[in-house]
């Protein structure tokens, strides 16, 4: 079995020394490959702020690294803001990025120093008008992109151009600061051109509030989307990087105070490494079950529908054939991957470990409490 060159050496041993000692399954995450995804994010995106979306893995230890690298944060809830403050972040590097927020979150971010909200509602927008007060809001601007993304967003979040313009107005009313767009484009977004597209919506709205209300807005901010290595190849990230910048060309006639992307999944996605072991192996009419102590609900929430495809190494390395793999719960759900089943060693056995790489993101922060008895993902750090 042999690691991508991108993980440090010594994150070989770490596995080896935990197998013996930890009971599967577990992730290994390899601090080293996040730093290098921030570098190579701050690089692509020079003139732009990294607010590293917590949700994908709010491990203590990742954002203690990122806090050390100089990023901020983009979080959702009061118990996030909580876990980056531990790490003594000026409230400046953070945001509140959920549209959807009780008011006494609005009220402790307040507290706690944070001057800058998102909202796609007037609901929202009174709310942080009134707790948070005199604050930069941002507007949630609703983007398509679904169909290329892995794992669409924009179902629950965003209004229209139309309600972006009418909420910037009224925030101005509200006393609060009317300061620019966000979308979110889809997570490990394929299609390049949905953020120019996304741009030259927000575009319209950038000018309509200048030369009608006389609203300039200074903030864009790109969300997230970025990709990770999965199997399914997407184009370099240099790429992304070019053709993101050229279209941010649009608004050169505007002076932005700031630039903001929302990395989740291609900060931390390729730092893990996720540790399974083959419960069992079956036939079920005439096609090979291979059930795996990792599953849905303990880790691979983003598996459903087949969604995301992890690369998978194993330690045997005879011929494969195709097998189905499905996790350990009594629940018909728990299936990784069946309509695209995976070539597996053709004399994998109860006992033989999978490796699932790619494993950083979205697998920890997913997994249920104790769903049939199996526990949360645990995770150990290389640094
Ligand atoms: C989840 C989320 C992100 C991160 O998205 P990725 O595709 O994982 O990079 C960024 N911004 C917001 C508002 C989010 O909800």
């Amino acid at each position: 079995m042999q690691l991508p060159s991108y993980f440090q050496s010594k994150t070989k041993d770490v596995l080896k020394t935990l197998i013996h000692e930890k009971s599967t399954p577990f992730l290994v995450l390899d601090l080293s490959v996040v730093e290098h995804q921030y570098q190579e994010l701050k690089n692509g995106f020079k003139p732009a702020d990294v607010y590293y979306a917590v949700k994908a893995n709010p491990a203590d230890e990742i954002i203690e690294r990122l806090v050390q690298l100089g990023s901020s944060f983009d979080l959702a809830s009061a118990n996030e803001l909580k876990k980056v403050l531990k790490f003594n972040v000026e409230p400046s590097r953070l945001s509140f990025g959920n549209t959807i927020k009780k008011r006494a979150d609005i009220q402790y971010f307040y507290e706690q120093g944070v001057r800058l909200f998102v909202t796609d509602s007037e609901a929202d927008l009174r709310n942080i008008a009134q707790y948070a007060p005199h604050s930069k809001v941002f507007f949630r601007l609703a983007v398509d992109g679904s169909e290329t993304a892995d794992w669409p967003l924009t179902k629950k979040f965003g209004c229209s151009t139309a309600s972006v313009i009418e909420l910037a107005i009224l925030a101005k009313e509200l006393g609060l600061t009317p300061y620019g767009v966000s979308f979110h484009v889809g997570s490990q977004q394929r299609n390049i051109a949905t953020w120019e597209h996304a741009l030259i919506e927000t575009k319209t709205i950038f000018d309509t509030l200048k030369n009608e209300h006389q609203i300039i807005f200074k903030m864009l901010n790109l969300g997230g989307g970025l990709p990770a290595k999965y199997v399914q190849e997407t184009e370099k990230f240099a790429t992304y990087a070019m053709q993101i910048n050229k279209a941010l060309m649009l608004f050169s006639d505007y002076t932005l105070d700031q630039i903001i992307i929302e990395p989740g999944r291609s900060l931390v996605a390729n730092s893990g490494v996720l540790v399974s072991e083959t419960i069992l192996v079956s036939s079920r009419e005439d096609q090979r079950w291979v059930y795996t102590d990792v599953g849905v609900f303990n880790g691979l929430i983003e598996t459903i529908g087949e969604c995301t495809q992890y690369p998978i190494l194993f330690e045997k390395s005879s011929k494969t054939a195709p097998a189905i793999l499905a996790g350990p719960t009594c629940d018909s759900m728990d299936i990784m991957y069946q309509h695209q089943p995976y070539h597996l060693p053709e004399d994998l056995d109860t006992g033989d470990r999978l490796y699932w790489l790619s494993t950083g993101a979205y697998t920890t922060s997913y997994s249920s409490i104790e769903f049939n008895g199996f526990l949360p993902l645990s995770y150990h750090v290389v640094d």
